[in-house]
């Protein structure tokens, strides 16, 4: 039977979340599994430059107490990587791994690399349904175990960010925006992720759900106190349990949708064993697209003549408070329809080749671009 350990743990205090990383440990046999020959990955959530108080990135004391818990095993090799969004260059990952508090903790221990090689390579997966081939980051490469550590939220395209999402992370830079632009319609990129993660094939999943974000995720939503550490060696019924406790059928999250119809996740709740805690639904806020669910209901014949209606006025898009914009550019750079430019430090988006992929949304520092929803489906 399928496991999902969770644990309450209310405030970031490193020696409770070390109590309860060491439960989870146990709890999934890490303590033997992991041997202290091997190459760890711990792999976070590290989306962009944010300190751990704005509730968007893996805190770094979910990384401190693994790092404790690998050492208990004597594990010597041990590497925190992630390829957030925007450039992968060391100078962006510096900045990035400043902010989340990354450096910090890994300053502490001499057995700990923090990633700066900005290597790939490709990785072949002969049983993808979509993709075969992806190009992960070098330490995702060579790693022996890795341990997804991704945080929950919210997220407006695939609406749930957890271990199937986090590991998108393992794709270099501006790689990423390829392949939204490859797969713009949110089944098929959804389905891309589930390739994703059999490629990458974590051992372990450790969910930060203490300061969770519910809303506009990855990065515009707000900040919900969950209260959570939740662990799984399984991705998908760890996302499937996620579902529970966000509130959302897992119909909804088509990450769930397509690993159930694999074969790969149990169909429900009910053939999973929760250890420790138990896990109540908490009902957070989600971000209101519903496209999907508007094409769903449309007679088959009208479906093509509608498409086009469709993308105009019931998909939901990116709006720029243009009066705060600074003109970074990060919007720009990671557009995969390459439709937004800067024009006197302030930046505009073509809407016609916009695939309402919300790249831009994640990725601006200030938060000035907002998802703007038919009026049809506003509350
Ligand atoms: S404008 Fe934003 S939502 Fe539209 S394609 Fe570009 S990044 Fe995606
Ligand atoms: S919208 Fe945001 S990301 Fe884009 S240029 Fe303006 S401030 Fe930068």
């Amino acid at each position: 039977m399928s496991k999902v350990s969770v644990q309450i743990n209310k405030v970031y205090d490193l020696n409770e979340i070390s109590k309860s990383v060491e439960f989870h440990f146990s709890q999934f046999d890490l303590y033997n599994k992991i041997k202290p020959e091997q190459k760890v990955l711990i792999k976070p959530n590290l989306l962009m430059k944010r300190t751990p108080e704005e509730f968007t990135t893996t805190h770094p004391y979910l990384v401190e107490a693994v790092i404790v818990e690998l050492n208990k095993i004597g594990v010597k090799n041990i590497v925190v990587a992630d390829s957030p969004g925007g450039m992968y260059t060391k100078q962006a990952l510096k900045g990035i791994y400043d902010a989340s508090g990354m450096t910090k903790v890994c300053e502490k221990y001499d057995n700990v690399e923090l990633n700066f090689t900005t290597t790939f390579e490709d990785v072949h997966n002969e049983n993808g349904k979509l993709v075969k081939s992806f190009p992960l980051i070098t330490p995702v490469v060579n790693a022996d175990f890795i341990i997804d550590v991704c945080k929950l939220k919210t997220h407006a395209m695939t609406g749930l960010s957890g271990g199937v999402k986090n590991l998108f992370g393992t794709i270099p830079g501006l790689t990423k925006p390829e392949f939204h632009w490859r797969f713009p319609e949110k089944e098929k990129f959804c389905n891309m992720l589930v390739d994703l993660c059999e490629t990458v094939k974590p051992n372990f999943i450790l969910v930060d759900a203490i300061h969770a974000m519910e809303g506009d995720g990855p990065s515009g939503g707000t900040k919900k106190e969950c209260g959570l550490t939740i662990a799984s060696d399984n991705p998908y019924e760890l996302d499937l349990s996620l579902c529970h406790l966000i509130g959302v059928d897992s119909d909804k999250i088509l990450t769930v949708k397509s690993s159930i119809e694999r074969g790969l996740c149990c169909k429900t709740l009910e053939e999973i064993e929760f250890v420790g805690e138990e896990l109540k639904p908490q009902n957070f806020e989600i971000p209101q697209d519903k496209t999907i669910d508007f094409v769903g209901h449309i007679p088959q014949p009208l479906k093509k003549i509608s498409k086009v209606l469709i993308d105009k006025f019931f998909t939901s898009k990116p709006k720029i408070r243009t009066k705060e914009c600074v003109g970074c550019g990060k919007c720009a750079e990671s557009c995969p329809a390459k439709t937004i430019s800067i024009i006197d430090r302030k930046a505009h988006i073509d809407y016609k080749n916009c695939i309402s992929c919300f790249c831009c949304h994640e990725m601006c520092p200030i938060k000035v671009i907002d998802i703007k929803r038919s009026k049809l489906f506003k509350k």
